[in-house]
């Protein structure tokens, strides 16, 4: 028998995501490699021909390929603006023709946590809601916003670069990747408390570990310290954009004690006209992305249908 599918895949630095997708939206399956970035662009696009053999087997029709790539992203042109060092030889690349090239199918490509955020808007927290925005909790913290039921992108494919907005700047404050010192995810990402916690107790504990602990003696003063940098940040941005609510991913988020913590210290430190506003852990977990970009292949085949 004849069926359609669509493939999505979730670049990492250390993993490749993998999903096929039936067209109406469910997951047929799913699973992770370990990723060939070393090789550069064109260690991937081998990869990429080889999951997309094994994951077709006879008798299906490729539709289309959806791309979740970290970095600067500009998914008019399907081409890799910026990409960090996990990823030599990626910045400027066009990734999406040459993955269409050598697939044989349309492709789309976007910033990994914009396909998050559409991942959870279509299939996840963010159903049945038009402004809200999510961020992930990583080694940095990824944003995007959602406005009006779509991603908003900005002109320079760039909008909420949450990790970024100042949160010290006192000319000792901690040094962030971007190359500046004081931001919100060099105190607050998930990365952050577990370098906070080992300052305090020399230990390297991982974050699971430390919510489990985070009401001991020696590990709330931190966990506390910790959450209120988090909250601060989530502040400024909710008096921002005002959202329905606010979505957090990240492996760290799938605990239901600090997603609650978040959410009753974010609600005690907003103005009033802001209160009750939720937050959700994301819904999808690390699946997010491989929906997110499954949408976004999907709309762009009904898209060029449409004009063709
Ligand atoms: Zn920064």
């Amino acid at each position: 028998m004849q069926c359609d599918r669509y493939l999505s895949f979730d670049i990492g630095g250390t993993s490749l995501k993998y999903a096929a997708f039936h067209p109406e939206g469910t997951l047929a399956y799913a699973g992770l490699v370990p990723s060939r970035l070393a090789e550069g662009p064109a260690g991937l696009l081998r990869q990429l021909q080889d999951l997309t053999d094994q994951l077709l087997t006879g008798g299906m029709t490729l539709m289309g390929t959806g791309l979740s790539c970290p970095g600067q992203i500009d998914p008019v042109q399907g081409r890799i603006i910026y990409a960090n060092r996990n990823f030599p030889g990626f910045s400027g690349y066009t990734l999406a023709a040459a993955a269409a090239d050598r697939l044989g199918c349309p492709v789309s490509l976007d910033n990994d946590v914009n396909c998050a955020a559409l991942g959870e808007l279509y299939f996840g927290q963010g159903r049945g809601l038009r402004d809200f925005m999510c961020l992930t909790f990583g080694t940095g913290i990824g944003g995007a916003i959602i406005h009006g039921a779509q991603l908003y992108r900005g002109p320079h494919y760039s909008a909420g670069e949450f990790g970024h907005i100042t949160l010290d700047r006192q000319p000792d404050a901690l040094p962030c990747s971007c190359g500046q010192r004081g931001c919100f995810e060099a105190y607050a990402s998930a990365s952050a408390l577990c370098r906070r916690v080992k300052q305090v107790t020399g230990q390297d504990l991982d974050g699971q570990t430390i919510l489990l602990r985070r009401q001991t003696a020696e590990l709330a003063p931190v966990y506390q310290a910790w959450l209120q940098d988090v909250v601060t940040g989530l502040k400024s941005l909710v008096y921002v954009l005002d959202p329905q609510a606010i979505i957090l991913g990240g492996g760290i988020m799938q605990e239901p004690a600090l997603i609650r913590d978040l959410d009753q210290a974010l609600n005690r430190a907003l103005m009033p006209g802001y209160s009750g506003l939720p937050v959700r852990a994301a819904a999808l977990g690390n699946q997010a992305g491989l929906y997110g970009a499954f949408a976004l292949i999907k709309q762009k085949v009904a898209g060029d249908h449409d004009n063709g």
